[in-house]
């Protein structure tokens, strides 16, 4: 059965149970302060668990993207080492939202696997919960009862809380799981060894493929836990494995989900798969890493140099290092296989077909970078060698190369290893541990648990319509770190308070209690559906009703700029064509920033058209027109355009301003004419195919208009206020090129004297015609002189020493002859005598210069030169 027919009879099996099938949510989260990839199916529906938002549909099922590479679940040291593990895979699941329970999750589970795959009743296992004594949990009987109408008793299997017992993180939802796994060994293995005994026990063809979770805790901060309101269903089936199981074969990437992939870098690199360990392990890397890097692109991640971005750059360059060092790459190649990626996963995912030329584009030029980091870095490591006495490499040298340089630790030791040398690794581990603790340090944030003043379904948001209103606190906590030390998270029935979202920054305020007492609200986030108020301080009675004051300003110049961003993006489609789409937003009070594809530098008349396009709307004073809760389908027959890599809900909101139509759920101006001028500030690259535009409107042009009169004022008054002041500038620099020339002139018919002055100060010694003197002249003169000399006079070493703008300067000229014969080399006189004007230099034996900073060493140079000669 081919992969996609796989994942449709999933689909349709659970659409026959009367689940909702919804679309992959994105893998890359934007607004989620807690996470950055979605490493389970569950991430998307967190908030339903967490009881903060009801569910439309209590039964849902899908294939979602997830990324295992940081945080909780992190198996990029397994993959492409095991045959089942990856860093990016779809995890096929079906939900309840305090509907179904333990009886039909685990019917429907075998339904699918025995009924409908056909899978070999005998080849499978299942896990339950044996309970845990330190939390007061009993054995999970119901699971036991329910497993044991389907499959003898024999096959069942008792769990202990590290693999039984699923918790989101160090709080939140959780609760007892039964795993499936399958034993897919021949029959002569199986009748070795009984697969029961190999459950769990990391074997390659005895692995877990579906794990159901049932939901019915929530972990409080002091470990405690307590029952959930309602209870739940969270299922998550690894796609790539149940594909192996299905088509017959003992790896995920001998099924067609990587075979494709597979067969490309075999014929780019030409090497086989299957034949080495060592290559079969850089080619399932590359294979898989491809994927996990194409997929964050396509959701608007770009490798970067922090955060979600580094990630992602990390992975891709763990491929590279394989490709490197494993199957001898030494040119970009990864870039290419994104093509047969998007031809064999873009049907189901079209965010790859549609952007596969930037992807192919990204891959490539960071590749290209890291290859280069790659090659410096080796010859830094030959240095590091050579200053190493004995066979043990510093661990701290090879740390500084890893850190500063980016230079992978594992390529150092297999090249010392190649050489015979060795790495000491203690130290090196020593030095990495020390960079975690600092990092950990700074990152570690303690959250106490909220504090329940009031319980409240929704928290309303009703800043769209006004900014002030009146509020209560309906839970708040503690939390601390580090970096922004004690802070508290208040939560409010209804808020005014815009969430930092889509790009937009969080808003800033103030509440203030009924005795005048103000508590200043720093700023806004959204966390699992709840709009977090960060306050510096609690108020002393927090169960009073506050006064909620948004600040104005802020908020006014922050829509200004946020309906600039939309006219702007609406401009750049107009003026360079629809391939340009948003890569990035970030709108704040102070300026906007906006990133899209383009392959191109925006040329002056580009971007002048593009500011006149946005000003020209904002001359037209086009009033708003917002939609609320509106289909999605209605949204995009308005003409808004849907972003691959965003999450949006069944309903959405839609912000026109005459052709502009963008599902956005920020806040904007009530009209085009508020934002009074736009203005460009910088346009620039920061990925292949992507450019950034930085932009200002309203008090900040103002600012801008007024900060760049005065400077002109000031440069009139420099010039003395002339009537033009462009042909003012236009005739000084025209004076300014004719004194320049005058002064070269001048300064050949001094050197001309000059070198008839030096000529008579020539000495001769030992048949050497030797010369050193001190003339601050430029050094263009410098060198005509010496050179004229040396045509003039044979046998010559001259050494001039100059001294301009606090700068010493030493010149050596010495005649090809003595050169040869005497083993002269001027490249020599300077870098050893530069040190004595605090420098270095070099050049050619015959000619050759050093600059340094110590003016005051220039004559002790000049009068070491004669040892060179004696
Ligand atoms: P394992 O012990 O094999 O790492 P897990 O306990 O981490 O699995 P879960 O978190 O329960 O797995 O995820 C649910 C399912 O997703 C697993 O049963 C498995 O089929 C699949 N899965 C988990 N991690 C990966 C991965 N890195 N690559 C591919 N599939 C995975
Ligand atoms: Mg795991």
């Amino acid at each position: 059965m081919k992969s996609q027919q796989v994942r449709q009879q999933f689909l349709d099996f659970f659409a026959s149970k009367k689940h909702a099938i919804v679309p992959s949510s994105p893998m890359v989260l934007k607004n989620d302060p807690t996470l950055m990839f979605t490493n389970a199916g569950m991430v998307p529906f967190k908030e339903y668990f967490l009881g903060q938002k009801k569910a439309t549909n209590k039964r849902v099922a899908d294939s979602q993207k997830c990324l295992r590479v940081s945080g909780k679940h992190n198996d990029l040291e397994e993959v492409g080492k095991d045959t089942y593990h990856h860093t990016m895979f779809e995890m096929l699941g079906n939900w309840s939202f305090g509907d179904y329970f333990k009886k039909d999750a685990i019917a429907w589970a075998w339904e699918l696997l025995t009924d409908v795959y056909k899978i070999d009743k005998d080849c499978l296992y299942v896990t339950v919960f044996e309970g845990a004594e330190e939390d007061g949990l009993a054995y999970d009987t119901d699971a036991y009862n329910f497993w044991k109408q389907h499959i003898s008793e024999d096959r069942i299997i008792n769990g202990n809380k590290k693999d039984n017992f699923w918790e989101m993180g160090a709080q939140g939802p959780c609760g007892p799981c039964s795993e499936i796994h399958v034993d897919i060994r021949s029959a002569e293995e199986k009748a070795k060894i009984s697969g029961k005994s190999l459950v769990n026990k990391d074997h390659p063809q005895v692995v877990e493929i579906w794990n159901l979770v049932f939901m019915e805790y929530n972990r409080k901060a002091d470990g405690s836990l307590e029952k959930l309101a309602a209870q739940h269903v969270d299922t998550g089936m690894g796609f790539e494995r149940l594909c192996m199981v299905l088509q017959n074969v003992q790896s995920n990437y001998d099924t067609d989900v990587f075979t494709p992939l597979i067969r490309e870098i075999e014929a780019i690199t030409n090497n086989k798969y299957n034949v080495n360990e060592e290559t079969d392990i850089a080619i399932r890397v590359i294979a898989d890493h491809v994927r996990a890097v194409a997929f964050a692109i396509a959701d608007g991640q770009l490798p970067s140099n922090n955060g979600a971005g580094y990630v992602i750059r990390r992975i891709l360059r763990r491929a590279i290092r394989y490709g490197f060092t494993f199957l001898n790459k030494k040119e970009p190649f990864i870039y290419k296989l994104v093509n047969t990626l998007s031809k064999q996963m873009g049907t189901y995912f079209p965010e790859l077909k549609a952007q596969s030329q930037l992807i192919t584009n990204v891959i490539k030029e960071e590749e290209h970078s890291f290859l280069r980091t790659l090659e410096q870095g080796l010859i830094l490591l030959d240095g590091i060698i050579k200053n190493t006495n004995g066979t043990e490499v510093s661990g701290k040298k090879a740390f500084e190369l890893y850190d500063t340089y980016g230079f992978p630790i594992d390529l150092t030791s297999l090249i010392l290893s190649e050489k015979g040398m060795t790495l000491n690794e203690a130290e090196f581990n020593t030095e990495l541990e020390k960079q975690k603790n600092r990092s950990r340090a700074a990152a570690t944030v303690e959250t106490d648990d909220w504090v329940v003043l009031m319980n409240d379904h929704e928290e309303e948001f009703v800043g769209y319509d006004i900014l002030e209103t009146n509020v209560k606190i309906t839970r708040y906590r503690k939390v601390s770190s580090k970096k922004d030390g004690d802070l508290y998270q208040l939560v409010f029935n209804l808020t005014p308070f815009y969430p930092e979202g889509g790009g937009q920054v969080g808003d800033k305020g103030y509440l203030e209690a009924s005795n005048g007492n103000v508590i200043y609200i720093v700023d806004t986030k959204k966390e699992n559906n709840l709009i977090i108020h960060f306050a510096k301080s609690l108020p002393k009675d927090p169960s009073q009703t506050f006064k909620a004051v948004v600040d104005r300003q802020q908020r006014y110049r922050t829509a200004c700029n946020h309906s600039a961003t939309h006219l702007l993006h609406q401009a750049l489609r107009e003026v360079l064509g629809t391939h340009v789409e948003q890569k990035g937003s970030a709108v704040h009070s102070k300026n906007l920033r906006f990133d899209f594809s383009h392959y191109a530098k925006l040329t002056a008349d580009e971007l002048q058209a593009v500011e006149d396009f946005v000003n020209a709307r904002i001359d037209s004073k086009i009033p708003l027109k917002e939609y609320r809760n509106i289909p999605m389908e209605t949204a995009l027959e308005k003409g808004a355009m849907a972003l691959f890599g965003e999450k949006y809900g069944d309903t959405v909101r839609a912000i026109q301003f005459g052709n502009s139509v963008e599902l956005c759920g920020g806040t904007h101006v009530q009209n085009t004419g508020d934002i009074w001028y736009f203005k460009i500030t910088s346009e620039s690259a920061i990925a292949a195919g992507i450019r950034r535009i930085e932009a200002i409107t309203n008090d900040a042009v103002k600012e801008y208009f007024s900060e760049n009169n005065k400077a002109f004022t000031e440069i009139k008054n420099l010039l003395k206020n002339p009537k033009n002041p462009k042909k003012a500038i236009l005739d000084l620099q025209e004076e300014n090129n004719t004194l320049k020339k005058q002064v070269e002139r001048l300064l050949k018919d001094k050197a001309k004297n000059l070198k008839g002055s030096l000529k008579n100060e020539i000495q001769n010694i030992n048949g050497v015609h030797f010369l050193t003197k001190r003339i601050d002249l430029d050094q263009n003169t410098i060198k005509d002189l010496v050179f004229e000399l040396g045509n003039e006079v044979g046998n010559l070493f001259v050494l001039i020493g100059t001294e301009a703008n606090g700068k010493a300067m030493l010149t050596c000229y010495i005649s090809k002859n003595l050169v040869e014969t005497k083993k002269l080399d001027a490249g020599k006189v300077v870098r050893e005598l530069g040190k004595l004007i605090h420098g270095g230099g070099g050049g050619q034996p015959f000619y050759a210069t050093a600059g340094g900073r110590n003016p005051d060493g220039i004559d002790f140079a000049l009068s070491e030169a004669k040892r060179y000669i004696s």
